[in-house]
Formats: C-alpha cells, structure tokens, sequence
C-alpha cells in the first residue's frame, strides 16, 4: 500500500499543480453491505480542506465503481474519471463533496495467497461469500485524495449479525432495525482501507502501555473458530508492550486479530487478517503475530519511502522473528543465522540470476526475493549492530521511530542515524551501505597463514590472516580460538583483501575458528553446510550396511527408516557377505550404516556419546564425495523380558527420522524425541585445527 500511495503520488502531483490534493481530506463514508445483491453501496462526504478555492478536486476511485454521482451544495457535479482518477471542481464556497457509486464483490478465489506476511495492502480483491465479505485497500472501494494521509469516519451496516473491520478505532456496533452498525474512526494517516465483513464474535482487552499509552487488543473470530481469543489476547498484548519499551510508543488506536474465511496470512496498519487455518497453527501468536505488531512501528508507523528498496521486512524480521530467537537463548540466534546464510548460499548455488541487489526489493515474491530482502537485510542491521554496539543501535533506532513516524524513510536515514556512532564513521557508514545495498551475493572468506607458537614469555601466540576473494567488503570479525582449558576472542574491522590478527592463550590452542558466531553475512563454502535427514533423503546412489553385530531393534527398524527417507530402492549389504570389491566399495558415496562395523569407514564415527540420554541415535556425516549416515541404538533388544519393548522404540525412533529433515543429529528415548541439532563441520576454510 505504501508503495502503491508513493507511485501514484509521485505519476500524478505535478500535473495538479491548481489541484485542491497537497492537503489530507477528511471523509465520512457510509456503506451498505447487501450481499444477496453481492455488492457495497457507498456514499461517502468530503470535507473540503481551507482555503476552498475553485480548483480541482483529484480522487482516486476503483474504475469498476458503478453508477457514480457528485453533487456539491445542492449542485450535480460531473466527474472526469479516467483510470482510476476522478476529478470533479466543486462551486466556489462549496464546504463539502458527496460521492455515491456501488462496487460489485466478485467470487473468492479457488486458492486463496497462501503463507503469512503478504503485504496485504498490495491486494486487489473485493469478494464476497454467503456471509461474509472482503475488501481489501488495493480494490480501491472508497474514495481517497493524493497524500495518503487522509482521516475517515467509516458507517458500515449489514444485516444478520455481520461485523466490519477495518484500520482505526472501533467507536461500536449498534442495532438499527435488523441491521448491525459498526463504526470505525481512523484518525492516523494509515493510507487505504481495508475492510472485512462476517458475523464476528468480539473480545477486547484494553491494555495501558509503557509510557502510559492506552490501546485497545481486539479478536474478531469467525462463530465456528476452534482458537481461544484469549491466547491471542494475551500475546499481542505482550508484543505490544514489548516493542513500546524497545522503540517508543505505539502508533496506532488498536491491534487486532482478525479471522479470515479465506486462506490469507495479511498484514495490516493495526490488524492481522489470518486464514482460519494459519490462525490454528500453535506457533503463530509467538512468529507471525508477533512479526505483524512489530510492524506496527517499521512499515506501518515508519513508512518504506519508495524508491530505495524496502528495509522493513528486514528490520521487522530482526526485531520479531529474530530477536525472539536471541533472547530465548544466544545459540539460539546464532542457529537462526546460520539458517539465513545457509539459506542464501543454496539459494545464490542453485539459481544463479536469481539474486538481486537489496536496494531493489519492494516485497517478497519468490525464494529468492525472501533471501534478499529479509535473510541479507536481517544482517545489514545485525552487522549495523556489531559496529555501533549494541545501545547505540536500539537508541538509534529509538531515534529514527521517534523522529519519522508516519513519514517515508530510506536505508539512507539509517546510515544517517547511525554514522559516526562507535566505530561506525561517516566514511565506514558510506561504504558499508554501498555494499550491501548495491552488490549481489556476498563475500567469500577463508582463513590463512595460521600458526600456533608457544611464547617464549609464557603461553602461546596464534597469528592468522582473514581473506576475501574479490573486491573486498569492509566487515567487522570476530575470530576465537579453543585451547587447553578454554576459549580467546578477539575482534578486528577488515577493509581490505587480507586482515592480519593474533591472539594469546594461557593453554595449548586446539583450534582457530573465524567469525565463530556466524555474525557477519557471507556466502558459505559447499563444506560449511553439514548434511541433514534432507541430504540422506536426496542421496543418490545410497547403500546400505548393515553391521554384523547391528542390534535386533536397529534391524527390524530398517524398512521404516527406508520408508520414510524414500530410499526403499537402496541396496542393502550384511557386512559379514561384503566381498573385497563391495567393503572398497563403501569408501566413497552415499552410505546408511545401521549399527557399528567391525572395519574403518571413511567418515563414520560413533555417535552416541553426542547424544546423552538418547536409546537411538540417528546421525548425518560429512565425507569426501559423499555423506555417510548411521542409525544406532544401545540397547540390543535381544533379550529379556522387555525386549519386544526396546524393538518397537527403536521402530518408533526410525519412524520420526523423515519429520526432522533440516537436522543432522537426532537422539531418540524410548521412540521420543529428545535430540535435534546439527553437527558442526568438521572441515571448513573459516576453521583451522592445530596438531
Ligand atoms: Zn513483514
């Protein structure tokens, strides 16, 4: 929508130069759903702004609006419509302008959008079902001036129960005759309307804010909603007051949840419009409502000014769906942003083209526009965050809420806000927006030159060069060794191709390991992206050895764990009939061993011990030219009284492996999962083991 407002602003105000539009209208709409007849009849009066002048009044109006009348103090007006522009020139004196049309609501979609966070503003439908209907801003349904920031006193009337929603605060509902009145101010320039219709059940809480703000948190639920309102209630009240205290005050009258008889996951200025569906999922009051709040302040308090690429999904990403992550726990953060530079790099592997420079994101329409625009921008503000540390970096965002709330905003106010704030000079500032505004793809980094030397002083001296393939980034890096008996940081800025840096140990160094935390954005090498349940799904060629003394449970496991990985087709070896060819055989490719062989294999090593308390395990393994896998169990399941037991727990652990498939080490207790993670690489250009 904000998009939307800017590009027809700016396609029409300089052909409007005598034109009544630089000020903000105010309206009164009132609207008649009749939904036998599938249709909305609107009227809606403007206030004409001071000084009244006789000049042109320019609208924009969906061109499908039938039937349209103007009049203006008694007087009929004749309209210029063209495309979606009106443009009537009400009588010298006039106080006010009354539009009255009718906009026909289609069929809903076969298949509504589907997934959470579509801009919603963006769509275009106006529909109706039996009982229900759905308008959204980009229909155009009512009249609105040219700035975007036009204030409505909105009547809807329906009959049998039927509810309205939109943007603002609710004034009420009210019975006239059979028909429900529902009444809606909204005094905040939110840009277009949306509005929804269906016999809704309200709740409402009123929540005082920090900082005193009161705010209304609404549920409008469909009457056969299997959802408690209460745990929606509960968690946008919580969000609400978590983000007041991160940035500032809440902009807006209200929040509310609103169900959808449609299979839609949108996000507007002060509500949520989710499918039924979505809105049943357990996960969403923590993910995506909480992400449709915090839009509350980025992109809905803040606005995304048009030209220089959208930063708000990214910013929105990283205070919701991010933060939450950290804040539960670091390793927690540093999983979600592995996920992201995973995510990018496969993406960046398998569809060359398919990337695109971050200035040039408006919103999300494909895998790769979701790896640009939340998963690279999510780290521009991270790495912002690195540089300024970390209260510069809430304050400046505090700083930028405050002083462009309502207004467009560009990445440019961001380096503005923030350069020349710890180590982030103006010059640095410059610099690093380019890079990741302007560049594709990301740097390729490696660690060389590292040595490890006891100190003739005392203790031990690690020296080692970062590098960068390519025109370089300026980064900000963190490199940290592991020695006998603990762990050394350091952090240095990296300007050019090679960055020199060395750390002291107290103890012998085991390891050196470059940006540890994964904290700066970066295209992964193929060798930093451990195998999953996923690479073993889409192994080619896989084999499968059975070892000699494989338990009874781990055996009868075996056609279930085939199942589930879709391996069934795989060749399955005993090894005590391995012939000479068949063992060299497995030193290379795709192999799934159950249980332990007596005889080495490369890549294969017991993985039990990483996973305390887990009966089964099963475990992805990185190897040259393949991946190795192995499922094993500690019980043998053989004998005594509850051997059938340990068997079918073993079965029940094989049966889950397929849901876990982003995960590369599972422990199982007694057919319960206990155990997901994914094992380090072993072998990676940012690693350095020393002998
Ligand atoms: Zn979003």
């Amino acid at each position: 929508m904000i998009l939307r407002a800017l590009f027809l602003l700016l396609a029409l105000v300089s052909g409007a130069a005598t034109a009544l539009a630089a000020a903000p209208l105010a309206h009164s709409i009132d609207a008649v759903l009749d939904l036998p007849g599938k249709r909305l009849l609107v009227t809606d009066a403007i206030t004409l702004p001071e000084p009244r002048t006789a000049a042109e009044l320019t609208l924009t109006l969906a061109p499908s609006a039938a039937g349209l009348a103007v009049e203006a103090g008694g007087n009929v007006l004749k309209p210029a419509r063209s495309g979606e522009t009106v443009r009537v020139t009400p009588p010298k004196g006039a106080m006010a302008v009354t539009l009255r049309y009718t906009i026909a609501l289609g069929q809903p979609p076969q298949a509504g959008p589907g997934g959470t966070d579509n801009p919603g503003a963006l769509a275009d439908e106006a529909v109706a079902g039996p009982d229900w209907a759905m308008l959204m801003p980009g229909s155009l349904w009512h009249p609105a001036g040219l700035t975007g920031q036009d204030a409505y006193h909105l009547r809807v009337s329906a009959t049998g129960g039927v509810k309205a929603v939109s943007q603002g605060g609710l004034e009420g509902f009210s019975q006239e005759g059979e028909n429900t009145v529902s009444t809606w101010n909204v005094r905040k320039p939110v840009g277009r309307l949306g509005l929804c219709l269906a016999r809704y059940v309200f709740e409402e809480r009123r929540e005082t804010l920090p900082g005193g703000s009161a705010v209304a948190v609404q549920t409008f639920f469909l009457p056969e909603s299997k959802v408690s309102p209460d745990i929606y209630l509960e968690a946008a009240a919580r969000h609400l007051r978590f983000y007041s205290e991160l940035h500032g005050p809440y902009p807006l009258e209200k929040f509310a949840v609103v169900e959808n008889p449609l299979p839609t996951g949108y996000g507007f200025p002060s509500y949520t419009l989710l499918g039924s569906q979505v809105l049943a999922l357990p996960f969403i009051p923590e993910t995506s409502l909480r992400h449709e709040v915090a839009h509350g302040w980025w992109g809905n308090g803040v606005l995304v000014a048009g030209e220089s690429g959208n930063w708000c999904e990214g910013l929105t990403t990283y205070v919701a769906d991010y933060l939450a992550q950290e804040l539960a726990a670091p390793a927690e953060g540093k999983a979600y942003r592995l996920r992201t530079l995973r995510a990018f790099s496969a993406l960046t592997a398998q569809t060359p083209g398919a990337d695109m420079p971050l200035e040039r994101f408006g919103s999300r329409f494909s895998a790769a526009s979701q790896a640009v625009g939340y998963g690279k921008a999510i780290f521009v503000f991270h790495m912002l965050r690195g540089f300024t540390g970390d209260e510069a970096f809430w304050a400046g965002l505090r700083h930028i809420y405050a002083a462009k709330l309502f207004q467009p905003a560009a990445w440019e106010d961001f380096r503005e806000t923030f350069a020349g704030q710890g180590e982030f000079s103006q010059e640095r500032g410059r610099r690093f927006m380019e890079q990741w505004l302007t560049r594709t793809g990301g740097p390729v980094m490696s660690l060389d030159q590292a040595t490890s030397e006891p100190d003739p002083a005392g203790g031990w001296v690690v020296k080692a060069e970062a590098v960068q393939k390519g025109a370089p980034y300026l980064l900000r890096l963190a490199a940290q060794v592991d020695y006998e008996g603990g762990t050394q940081r350091t952090e240095f800025v990296m300007e050019g191709e090679r960055a020199g840096f060395e750390l002291r140990t107290p103890g012998k160094p085991l390891r050196l390991r470059l940006d540890p935390d994964a904290d700066c954005f970066r295209l992964l090498d193929p060798s930093e992206v451990p195998p999953s349940v996923n690479t073993v799904k889409g192994a080619r060629e896989l084999r499968v050895l059975v070892a000699a003394d494989a338990p009874q449970g781990v055996r009868a496991a075996l056609p279930v764990l085939l199942g589930g990985l879709g391996q069934t087709k795989a060749a399955v070896l005993e090894e005590e009939k391995l012939t000479p060819e068949q063992k060299r055989s497995l030193e290379s490719g795709n192999v799934l061993v159950l249980g332990m062989p007596r005889f080495p294999l490369p890549g294969l090593r017991d993985v039990m011990p990483d996973a305390p308390g887990a009966d089964t395990v099963f475990a992805a393994l990185e190897r040259e030219g393949g991946c190795v896998a192995v499922f094993q169990a500690s019980a043998r399941g053989d004998a005594g009284a509850d051997a059938q037991a340990v068997v079918q727990a073993v079965v029940q652990a094989a049966n889950k492996v397929t849901h876990y498939g982003s995960f590369g080490l599972l422990g199982f207790a007694g057919g319960r999962n206990v155990l997901k993670a994914t094992l380090e690489p072993r072998r990676t250009p940012m690693l350095r083991e020393f002998d």
